[in-house]
């Protein structure tokens, strides 16, 4: 392994950064019309930090075709050859494409349930049908806010969640769960419905539960899905979640994900501001114009950094365990790129 700096980040991060490894972002809001100004740039940033493949996360129905556009984009770049920078690194000239492969999950986000409609639900199920994606995401239960919490919109959620397990079955693809103050009634929905993570993968992604509910999720054969949130030396509920699912089930229990324009690693930030890009805004689209702290695909080294870290693993070898725990998640054989 030679010690290439990242190309992209600056001295003062590159120090600590370990060279460039192959990773999978898997889960992005990529598609999000924040990164219209810029897109093809940050892809091909990410690239050269490693990033070969990225999932684009559905989250409301009448945004799912953008899904699929900028998946297309990012397939077919319009970007002009003479921008595309020389490189010399052998692991990237053997490479077909200068960008990350882009993946899609379909899915009606618990956030936004008041939203969806039943025909939302058969509009997905169509698409399913037609245009296969990668998987069914994201889905879960949120009662972050009293209003969610409400017996009228949890019920909502659970019917929604429990369709869209069905879907999943129905078209044996993995789920990526999104879980918001509402581990034990995603857990108690799980263990009942037909929907096995042993057999067809899937994500908790963000993981925010307790050491308990971790332990759980992995039980039931997902991974825990791990962004920049784990980068704060503060968010210690995060860390001994993540730190009790390893050390009873190793670290085959994790995958790493930016969730941007969300959850940008503390080192990334810029200012204070904290406005969330998802999860926040009843259209769900990014309004932070500060901007300054927009999470991108670039970024995801400094949550491997931190997990390497954290768990006292290698870099190199943390990175190839997760490059694994990714495609056993999703479900494909995507070969790892190595760097010899
Ligand atoms: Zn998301």
């Amino acid at each position: 392994m030679t010690a290439i700096n990242h190309p992209i980040i600056g001295d003062a991060k590159s120090l600590l950064l370990p060279p460039v490894l192959p990773l999978i972002d898997t889960h992005t809001h990529f598609d999000a019309p924040v990164f219209d100004g810029d897109r093809m740039i940050q892809a091909q940033q990410a690239y050269e930090c490693g990033i070969r493949h990225l999932v684009l996360l559905g989250y409301v129905a009448r945004h799912f075709k953008r899904l699929y556009v900028t998946q297309q984009a990012l397939t077919q770049p319009s970007v002009p050859q003479s921008s595309v920078p020389q490189l010399t690194l052998p692991e990237l000239t053997t490479q077909h494409s200068l960008l990350p492969h882009a993946h899609i999950a379909v899915g009606l986000h618990p956030f936004y349930i008041d939203q969806h409609t039943e025909n939302h639900l058969s509009q997905m199920a169509q698409l399913i049908e037609q245009c296969r994606p990668l998987a069914i995401g994201e889905i879960g239960l949120d009662t972050f806010t009293p209003a969610m919490k409400q017996p009228e919109m949890l019920a909502k959620q659970q019917y929604f969640f429990k369709a869209q397990l069905d879907m999943a079955v129905q078209h044996q693809l993995p789920v990526m769960l999104h879980i918001r103050k509402a581990h034990a009634e995603v857990l108690a929905i799980l263990k009942t419905h037909d929907y096995d993570a042993h057999l067809l993968g899937g994500i908790a992604h963000s993981f925010s539960g307790g050491e308990q509910e971790a332990k759980a999720f992995v039980k039931l054969g997902f991974k825990l899905g791990v962004t920049g949130q784990i980068t704060n030396p503060n968010a210690k509920k995060l860390r001994r979640s993540i730190c009790a699912a390893v050390a009873k089930y190793g670290v085959n229990c994790l995958v790493i994900e930016t969730d941007c324009p969300d959850m940008t690693p503390v080192m990334c930030q810029t200012s204070n501001y904290t406005q969330s890009a998802l999860g926040q805004h009843a259209d769900n689209e990014w309004h932070g114009a500060e901007g300054q702290n927009r999470n991108v695909p670039s970024n995801l080294p400094w949550v491997l950094l931190t997990l390497s870290e954290l768990l006292n693993v290698a870099p190199a070898d943390i990175a190839r365990q997760l490059w694994q725990n990714s495609t056993h998640a999703l479900q494909v054989d995507w070969s790892y790129p190595g760097l010899n």
